[in-house]
């Protein structure tokens, strides 16, 4: 039998991440079986509704201002080309939408009304939508909930003391912040993280505690395998192996028995077969589309095959819970409060962060 627990110890992951690997692989394959069904896997589609020019100093990410990468930027998109690509997304498979905008956080005002636009307009399509926006106050989650947002996507990204080592701009509280603040309405939680970011083991149990030990968990966790993009101060990382993938799958699905655990960037990096040894393992959701906001993702048709091939089938919308109603702007009871939130800009040294935006002043 499988309970839900919130009182993981690091000690205690990184006993199961290390266990040998068939048997991990078996315990984890095991733990899916008893909470999903192991033949079905959720495909959603990743939409980068506002690309680049992000004030953020993410180490990882292309899309900060700051580096000097080759990512076109664009302006919010309309609301009808997102329903065009939302359309396009469902005929070929998709039951989630994800929407992200390269923002440090939601501001009230046209561009946020526009997004709530977006939301509404996709959960009529009987679709899944997500959205990824940066930090929100409980007002704005509240608002987002309103216009019909199934899930919100926040990431921890890595283990409390490691993401001190990649990004400066903003803490870890006030993740754990927006995330209290999705909580406090209806809409799910989707919360993961990145590793090949030169974390240690530890680290990665660091923040599987940290996702495990909220209540209730997330409902999806995101991991994906770092791609080191030319400019980023992570440009010269190694890619992570498909053993510490499977394991790292493996043990967020002993963890977190009941989430939809998403295999998400690094696909390419991985072999067919690699990626069915993570299904295997507990994983029950992909991204699809040829881009993962910016970074390269398999082709949809290839995706389509591989199912094919292992006899999965893409999960239906709404199969956790229901779909939301979204209520019209003018029957709103929640409205834009004008608020200043005051999010944490630590603004501490990051050698490898402050080379790379002085590398890119040079170059551009
Ligand atoms: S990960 Fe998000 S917040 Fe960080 S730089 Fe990229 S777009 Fe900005």
């Amino acid at each position: 039998m499988s309970t839900i627990r919130h009182n993981w110890t690091k000690e205690e992951i990184l006993d199961i991440y290390n266990k040998p690997l068939m048997e991990l692989m078996y315990e984890a394959a095991t733990v899916h079986r008893l909470h999903h069904d192991p033949n079905t896997v959720q495909v959603s589609t990743l939409l980068s509704i506002k690309t680049g020019g992000c004030p953020e100093d993410c180490g990882y990410c292309p899309q900060a201002a700051r580096y000097h990468t080759d990512i076109e930027g664009n302006d919010l998109m309309t609301v009808s080309h997102v329903k065009a690509q939302a359309l396009r997304a469902k005929a070929s498979g998709s039951s989630r939408v994800c929407m992200g905008a390269a923002w440090r956080n939601v501001k009230d005002g046209p561009e946020f009304d526009q997004v709530l636009e977006m939301v509404r307009t996709i959960n009529k399509l009987e679709m899944e939508v997500c959205c990824t926006l940066g930090m929100v106050t409980e007002n704005q989650a509240q608002r987002l909930a309103e216009a019909g947002l199934y899930a919100y996507n926040h990431n921890l990204d890595s283990s409390e003391e490691y993401y001190k080592e990649v990004i400066s701009t903003r803490g870890y509280e006030d993740r754990l912040e927006t995330i209290d603040n999705v909580r406090k309405t209806n809409v799910t939680v989707c919360s993961g993280g990145i590793i090949g970011m030169g974390e240690k083991e530890s680290d990665r149990a660091g923040m599987l505690v940290a996702l495990s030990t909220l209540n209730p968990q997330p409902e999806s966790v995101p991991i994906n395998a770092l791609v080191a993009v030319e400019g980023t101060p992570l440009e010269n990382q190694k890619p992570v192996s498909i053993w510490d993938m499977i394991r790292m799958v493996a043990t967020t699905r002993i963890v977190m028995p009941e989430a939809q655990v998403r295999l998400s960037a690094g696909r390419t990096e991985m072999s067919q077969e690699g990626q069915a040894m993570c299904f295997f393992s507990g994983a029950n959701s992909i991204f699809a589309g040829d881009k993962l906001l910016t970074t390269p993702n398999p082709d949809v048709n290839e995706d389509m095959k591989l199912f094919d091939v292992l006899g999965l089938n893409p999960q239906k919308p709404f199969i956790k819970k229901m779909q939301p109603t979204s209520i019209e702007a003018k029957d709103s009871q929640f409205h834009a409060l004008g608020e200043k939130p005051k999010w944490t800009r630590p603004d501490h040294k990051i050698e490898r962060n402050e080379e790379a935006k002085q590398k890119a002043k040079v170059l551009k």
